[in-house]
């Protein structure tokens, strides 16, 4: 840890990232060279339940905050990466039907890229937060090698996110709904027990991703039904919101009930990267989200049933590992970041410049 020095100033042109949350923006400076300027948070409230208006000056003061706190010239700035929560387009426009963190009449629709754009009169590259974290594992995991490589990411947290990076560049699709891996639908054979309903998810699809291997999976449906196997179990005696926040703690504790849930996670996870297998043959298959801060032998176990129940051909074996992903909480601005500087120099090779 290089706490002497936690910001950089820049050595070369610059991109800015932008991470747009519920309650609050993280921002980050990456350099030319591949270098970020900060090695932590720097937040400011995002403002987003309070319309546009003021969510994009909020963007643009994020950005005036990170360029002071690095030291680094308005005029090195080349581009802007920004990142929100979806459904929004490809493009950066917000679902006409709205979307959780944009309920407000005045967000549907709103193109929020082309907003900060107006606003700070830069180059505004867009991604969803969950495309950005998967470009910013891809890249922190295969570093120089990240442009000849490709990775598929599966974030768990209260939904299953992630992303598909393919030679260094993340697939965002014709409408900006690629890589929606929470809601691919996966064989349930040897992932559910023999009696267990099929789980249905909150989009509306029966058996997909996010119905097990996520918070709100482990809440509507694997827990209330192996409490129904362990009747007696502390959790049993819990709000079921507050037993799924709890059961983390049991799995590193290897309890039963807590390894039966998390083993059915992990077995639909290794069913969605087999499909990923015979889809884009990834060099990596990614985890991230809780369960990478978890105790370093319940993680491990996780892991290795995932890559147990992903079935690749020998090929495949010796060419693709499976890893975990750490320090998420700066992964959607890092992300973002990366998706600039990357416009950028592909806009500079497409000018011949
Ligand atoms: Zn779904």
């Amino acid at each position: 840890m290089d706490q002497a020095e936690p910001v950089r100033t820049p050595a070369s042109w610059v991109v800015v990232g932008l991470d747009n949350g519920g309650t609050c923006n993280n921002a980050t400076v990456l350099d030319a060279t591949g270098q970020y300027l900060v090695d932590h948070l720097v937040e400011n409230p995002s403002l987003v339940t309070e319309g546009p208006e003021l969510a994009v000056e909020q963007l643009a003061e994020a950005f005036t905050n990170i360029l002071e706190l690095t030291s680094t010239p308005p005029t090195l700035v080349r581009a802007v990466g920004l990142d929100t929560p979806g459904p929004a387009s490809a493009t950066g426009v917000i679902s006409s039907k709205g979307a959780t963190n944009f309920s407000m009449k005045s967000w549907h629709g709103f193109d929020i890229r082309g907003a900060l754009e107006a606003r700070i009169g830069l180059p505004v590259f867009y991604n969803n937060d969950a495309n950005a974290a998967a470009l910013y594992a891809h890249h922190q995991h295969f570093g120089a090698d990240a442009m000849r490589r490709s990775s598929v990411a599966a974030i768990v947290g209260t939904g299953l996110g992630g992303g598909v990076v393919d030679n260094g560049r993340v697939i965002s699709g014709a409408a900006g709904m690629a890589g929606e891996l929470g809601h691919v639908q996966i064989p349930l054979h040897g992932v559910l027990e023999a009696d267990q309903p099929v789980p249905l998810c909150n989009c509306g699809f029966e058996g997909d991703v996010e119905s097990i291997a996520s918070l709100t999976g482990i809440k509507n449906n694997l827990l209330p039904y192996w409490l129904t196997k362990f009747p007696d179990h502390p959790l049993a005696a819990e709000p079921i919101g507050s037993a799924a926040k709890q059961l983390r703690g049991y799995g590193e504790k290897e309890d039963p009930l807590a390894l039966a849930v998390f083993g059915q996670q992990a077995r639909a996870i290794g069913k969605l990267f087999t499909i990923a297998a015979n889809f884009t043959d990834p060099h990596a298959y990614l985890l991230g989200g809780g369960i990478v801060e978890a105790a370093p032998r319940f993680r491990q176990w996780v892991l290795n049933t995932i890559r147990e129940s992903t079935q690749l051909r020998d090929e495949q074996q010796a060419a693709a590992t499976f890893a975990l992903v750490a320090d998420l909480d700066m992964a959607g601005a890092r992300g973002a970041a990366v998706a600039a500087l990357e416009g950028v120099q592909q806009r500079r090779s497409t000018d011949g410049r």
